[in-house]
């Protein structure tokens, strides 16, 4: 792997697969029964589906879409019963929730940079603690784009104050990745966390 000289000043990370994994399957096991659909037909309702992509871009609000998807399902249940289950769907990754907490006791400034919504960052922010321990935050439903379109890594770097080589990003998706190196951000694509872990402590001189 090649080094470059400079070293990060910053580090950014994605949150979902990165900080935390999810599964959408789950929140589908809870809620299709109070439906008339199966299981798999409203996992495909709610995770990679157009209302998922309104929602993290902050097009629709939370309300509309638990009424959208209720029409499209028969979904019976109770909107607090919704809203849990659609959240309760988030497990932290240790390792590399234990890389951002030694970056802050060194005192390296850290960044979230996030496709997400208001109703599942507020439940990741009560949930798990690191999610409170970031410099700063941009995320695709405040800032109305979504990774991988520029305006979204521009709202980071005036938030950081830093740009290019500076920042050293993570993220889970190729092309997320792609258009971090573009701006000429050092970025890494992430598939284990160890591996990870060792590459960012290698970057910092660590
Ligand atoms: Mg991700």
């Amino acid at each position: 792997m090649s080094h470059p000289v400079q070293t990060p000043k910053a580090i950014v990370f994605d949150l979902g697969k990165v900080l935390v994994d999810f599964d959408y399957g789950r929140a589908a096991q809870r809620l299709a029964p109070l439906s008339r659909l199966d299981t798999d037909s409203f996992r495909q309702l709610i995770d990679q589906s157009p209302l998922l992509h309104e929602l993290e871009t902050g097009r629709i609000d939370f309300t509309s879409l638990v009424d959208i998807i209720g029409k499209e399902s028969g979904y019976q249940g109770t909107f607090e019963f919704f809203q849990e289950a659609f959240t309760d769907i988030f497990t932290e990754i240790p390792e590399v929730i234990g890389l951002h907490s030694e970056l802050r006791s060194r005192g390296i400034p850290t960044y979230l940079l996030s496709n997400t919504s208001g109703v599942a960052s507020d439940h990741v922010r009560r949930r798990f603690p690191f999610f409170g321990h970031f410099n700063g935050y941009v995320m695709s439903h405040e800032v109305g784009h979504m990774k991988p379109a520029t305006p979204i890594y521009e709202a980071l770097e005036r938030m950081a104050g830093f740009k290019g080589a500076d920042l050293l990003y993570l993220d889970d998706r190729a092309d997320n990745i792609e258009a971090a190196l573009a701006r000429g951000w050092q970025a890494l694509l992430h598939q284990d966390a160890a591996a990870s872990v060792a590459e960012v402590r290698s970057r910092l001189g660590w």
